[in-house]
C-alpha cells in the first residue's frame, strides 16, 4: 500500500514534469500550453498525500516499538515514586536518598492503550561522584532521544536550580508533560514558575496515587491516534527519509510557485521529488520523463 501511493504520487509528477519538457523540446508540435497554476492543486495535494505518508511512519514506530518516554527531575521529587505509581508495582528503587537511582532503568507499560518504555533518569543535578556524574549525563541524553518526557516537579517545595533545567529540557523537547508531583500536600511551588511551558500540566500525588489516571488518560491522547491499516504504515527510516526529501523539495516547488517563479525553477524541484521517490521504487526519473513524453504527446514522429 505504502508503494503503491509513492507511485501515484511519482506517476503525476511524471506528467508534470512530462509536459513541461515536452513544450520546451518540440515548441512547433500542438502541445496543450504549460500553465505552472494548473498544477498547483496536484502538486498540493501530492504534498499532503506525502505529509500522510510520514505521519504513519511515527505511529508506526508507536505501534512496533512502543513510545520511548523519560521520567526526568532533580533528586527527590519523586521520579521513581511515579514510575512505580504507574507501573502498579515495584520495580525501581523508592528512596528518600537523594542520588540513589546513578543508572536509567526501563520499564515497558501500556498506558491507556499505548505501549509506553519508561526510563526513570537519575536525577538532574550537579553530581559530585564519577558514577553519578555519568548517570545523569545518560539522563539527559534519554531525555534528548525520547518520543515523550515527563518532567516531574515538587510541588511541595520551592523551585531549584534542577528543576530550572527540567523546564528547559521538557521545553525543548518534542513532546512533554509536567507533572507537579506530591499533591498530597501543600503547595509551594509557584506555578507561575512554569510559564514558557505550552504542554499539559498534571497535578498528582505518586504516594496516593491521586491523579495518575489523568497522566495515563493524557499520555494515551497524545499518541493513540486513528488506527491505521497494517499495509498503510510506512516502517522503513530509509524510506521515511527518502519520502521526507521528496516532501521537502515538494514544499519549495509550491512556494516557488506562490511567489511567482519562473517554470523551469519549480520543475527542478519536482524533478528533485522525483529523484528521491525513484529511489523507493527503483525508477530513473530522467528516463521515466523521455517515455512519457513519447507516450503522451505525438512528437518527433
Ligand atoms: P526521585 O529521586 O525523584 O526518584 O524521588 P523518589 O521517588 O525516590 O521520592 C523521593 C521522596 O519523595 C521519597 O521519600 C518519596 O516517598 C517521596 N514522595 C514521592 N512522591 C510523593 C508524593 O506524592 N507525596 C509525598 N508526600 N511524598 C512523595
Amino acid at each position: 500500500a505504502v508503494s503503491r501511493r509513492i507511485g501515484q504520487v511519482y506517476s503525476r509528477l511524471l506528467d508534470m514534469a512530462s509536459h513541461f519538457d515536452a513544450v520546451v523540446d518540440w515548441p512547433d508540435e500542438d502541445i496543450e500550453e504549460f500553465e505552472l497554476e494548473n498544477y498547483e492543486r496536484q502538486l498540493t495535494e501530492d504534498r499532503d498525500t506525502l505529509r500522510t505518508l510520514l505521519r504513519t511512519f511515527e505511529r508506526g514506530r508507536v505501534m512496533k516499538d512502543g513510545v520511548t518516554c523519560a521520567i526526568a527531575g532533580r533528586p527527590n521529587v519523586g521520579k521513581s515514586s511515579l514510575m512505580n505509581a504507574i507501573l502498579g508495582f515495584d520495580r525501581a528503587i523508592v528512596t528518600s536518598e537523594p542520588g540513589t537511582t546513578r543508572d536509567t532503568l526501563e520499564e515497558r507499560a501500556v498506558i491507556s492503550g499505548v505501549l509506553v518504555r519508561l526510563t526513570d533518569t537519575a536525577g538532574i543535578r550537579d553530581a559530585d561522584s564519577e558514577a553519578e556524574r555519568q548517570g545523569v549525563e545518560r539522563a539527559r541524553a534519554a531525555a534528548g532521544s525520547a518520543m515523550l518526557v515527563i518532567g516531574v516537579f515538587d510541588g511541595s517545595a520551592e523551585l531549584e536550580d534542577g528543576d530550572r533545567e527540567t523546564l528547559a529540557l521538557i521545553r525543548g523537547s518534542e513532546r512533554a508533560v509536567a507533572v507537579i508531583n506530591k499533591s498530597d500536600l501543600p503547595q509551594k511551588l509557584p506555578e507561575k514558575e512554569l510559564q514558557g511551558f505550552f504542554g499539559p500540566v498534571i497535578h498528582l500525588s505518586a504516594r496516593s496515587g491521586e491523579g495518575v489516571d489523568k497522566l495515563c488518560d493524557t499520555i494515551g491522547e497524545m499518541f493513540r491516534g486513528e488506527p491505521v491499516p497494517a499495509g498503510e504504515v510506512l516502517t522503513n527510516a530509509r524510506q521515511a527519509g527518502e519520502i521526507s526529501r521528496a516532501l521537502e523539495a515538494i514544499e519549495s516547488a509550491l512556494e516557488a510557485l506562490e511567489t511567482g517563479a519562473a517554470a523551469d525553477a519549480v520543475l527542478t524541484m519536482t524533478e528533485e521529488a522525483m529523484a528521491a521517490l525513484g529511489a523507493l521504487t527503483g525508477k530513473n526519473a530522467r528516463q521515466d520523463v523521455v517515455d512519457r513524453i513519447f507516450e503522451r504527446f505525438c512528437v518527433g514522429k
